[in-house]
């Protein structure tokens, strides 16, 4: 096979190895991604829950004062009391003491409510503070395993590229700068085989007459379609 073209076959492979490095770190993170995200989701259901316990202690606060205000009117009413003179302003007082009274039952009634509704909420807290310890100490773990795994990718693609830059010293710089005209636009397939006499970039039908000159690997053969570099793979001793 001619030189130069094996050179070609063996630099296209080393630059679609190390196009595939960067998805499979970007994988890689993404495993972390999905749990970061579910830590920060019960992160916020975890402030929504404060604010609402705060509501919850404001109001009962609320009802504490309006508590207080109304114990005072009972003691004015009682102290009134003393000082009636007629029938009607005994009326009046009496109406003002029994919905004073419904007042502090109902408030006592709100307060216990309220607490009712604060004691779920604690308790919702710390559902959702065990469950985001757990989230966070999976992410410890899966961060450590994610690490090793682009530490290695990292490591391969070290070699690779190193490998690669071997190779280049003694590339043909006219014949690198024509598959770099041609990856340009073709990538990851600049340099593809032939199978079924079609070429594997454009899936087309080549004639005989430039399949027999692929087949004899002399020279650099171009897909008369797209332009791709061309090249008969070697047979396999399965497919032997
Ligand atoms: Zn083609």
């Amino acid at each position: 096979m001619n030189k130069y073209l094996q050179d070609l076959i063996k630099l296209s492979k080393y630059d679609s190895i190390i196009s595939m490095f960067e998805p499979k770190i970007e994988n890689e993170k993404s495993k972390l991604s999905t749990f970061v995200e579910v830590a920060e989701s019960i992160k916020s259901q975890i402030n929504d829950t404060y604010a609402q316990i705060d509501d919850v202690k404001s109001k009962r606060t609320k009802n504490n004062i309006h508590l207080a205000e109304l114990k005072t009117k009972l003691e004015d009413i009682a102290r009134k009391n003393s000082e009636i003179t007629n029938e009607k302003e005994l009326k009046a007082l009496q109406l003002e003491e029994e919905i004073a009274k419904e007042q502090i039952s109902f408030a006592n009634e709100e307060i216990i409510r309220l607490d009712e509704i604060a004691a779920a909420k604690e308790e919702e807290l710390k559902e959702l503070q065990a469950k985001l310890a757990e989230e966070e100490d999976s992410i410890k773990e899966i961060k450590v395993s994610v690490d090793e795994a682009i530490e290695k990718i990292n490591e391969e693609r070290n070699k690779v590229s190193q490998e690669r830059a071997e190779l280049l010293e003694t590339f043909d710089k006219k014949i690198l700068t024509f598959y770099q005209k041609i990856r340009r636009w073709a990538k990851d397939t600049a340099v593809v085989p032939v199978r079924d006499q079609a070429c594997y970039g454009c899936y087309m039908k080549i004639n005989d007459k430039t399949y027999s000159e692929v087949i004899k690997s002399e020279e650099i053969i171009n897909c008369p379609h797209c332009g791709r570099i061309l090249y008969k793979e070697e047979e396999t001793a399965e497919e032997a």
